[in-house]
């Protein structure tokens, strides 16, 4: 099924994010995490890609896992920075080979050591390149494009990073995803700018649970987030209680899915981390919230 089709829908769609194992070793243990969230019959789930390519193989490999054994939708994650055209054309047929009808098409970090003159030998400079790929390759995928509500850190305005998006649904992204955001207000002022701007494609926030008070720093370094003092304050509170400050990042998560739900957001997306019981606890508040309005499988 494709989420442009599941986006439709007036009700509240929440999906999760995965991440695929680094090496064989671990398959085991994250298939059977990634199982432990589909049997919660999500609306859809989404499996990252390692820059490069080297978690390739498993990222498709537990999307066609859990389509296959739960029938829940799956996107694949694509990146193509540092890649070849040729091995992006090889990932493109096995997704499309595993039955997955949905691609976050990606163009990965830079990686720390790669100079501009390496850069500009590279087949793929920007996400927008593998987008017109993807369109081109003559499979009917939803297209899913990523979006940073607190604006791209390679870009130096708001405004330019807004019109490379353009460029990018432009080409065929048929709804983006955003970088994690804790506050509910930056994602609404992004949105308008996307919107004033023609942007018209469904924007989902992506929704990061903390459930530990060293996930916050983490969080920070990597995506440059803005944390509200509120939840600072609860990590500096239950920081050293691991249960408690698992069930503060899950109410803290639900409360910004219900104010976005009663703003007008009808799809959320959660970067769940592999961790089906803070997937679960998230779906069981919702429940008791927005009940039968909750759209399930
Ligand atoms: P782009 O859209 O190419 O944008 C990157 C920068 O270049 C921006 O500043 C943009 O404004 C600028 N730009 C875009 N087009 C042009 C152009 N034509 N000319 C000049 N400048 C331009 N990383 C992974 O490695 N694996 C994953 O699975 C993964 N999943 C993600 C999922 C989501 C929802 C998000 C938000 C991020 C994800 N990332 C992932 C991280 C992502 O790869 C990085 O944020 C990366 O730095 C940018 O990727 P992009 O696709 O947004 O790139």
């Amino acid at each position: 099924m494709k989420i442009r089709d599941i986006l439709k829908s007036d009700q509240l769609t929440v999906s999760f994010e995965v991440f695929p194992p680094k090496k064989a070793s671990s398959f085991e243990t994250v298939r059977s995490a990634t199982e432990g969230i589909a049997v919660l019959h999500p609306s859809f789930m989404s499996v990252t890609y390692g820059v490069g390519g080297g978690t390739s193989n498993y990222t498709i490999d537990i999307a066609r896992n859990i389509q296959e054994k739960y029938q829940v939708p799956m996107m694949a994650h694509l990146t193509c920075i540092s890649s070849t055209r040729e091995i992006v054309r090889q990932q493109i047929e096995k997704i499309h080979d595993a039955g997955i009808e949905n691609v976050m098409a990606l163009r990965g970090d830079i990686p720390a050591d790669m100079t501009d003159e390496d850069r500009s030998k590279w087949d793929y400079q920007h996400a927008v390149q593998l987008i017109r790929e993807l369109k081109e390759s003559g499979y009917d995928f939803c297209i899913g494009g990523a979006c940073y509500p607190e604006v791209h850190p390679e870009s130096s305005s708001s405004l330019e990073d807004i019109m490379h998006l353009k460029e990018k649904v432009e080409a065929g992204v048929d709804f983006l995803t955003t970088q994690m955001v804790f506050d509910n207000d930056l994602f609404f002022h992004f949105l308008y700018q996307l919107r004033d701007r023609g942007v018209t494609v469904p924007v989902i926030p992506g929704i990061m649970p903390i459930t530990n008070s060293t996930q916050i720093y983490k969080a920070i370094r990597m995506s440059s987030a803005f944390i509200p003092r509120r939840f600072k304050t609860v990590s500096d509170r239950f920081g050293d209680d691991p249960e408690a400050m698992k069930a503060a990042g899950i109410l803290y998560a639900t409360d910004q899915i219900i104010d976005l739900y009663s703003n007008g957001i009808r799809h959320v997306h959660v970067y769940s981390m592999n961790k089906p019981d803070v997937a679960k606890g998230i779906l069981d508040c919702l429940q008791g919230f927005v009940g039968k309005r909750m759209k399930h499988l």
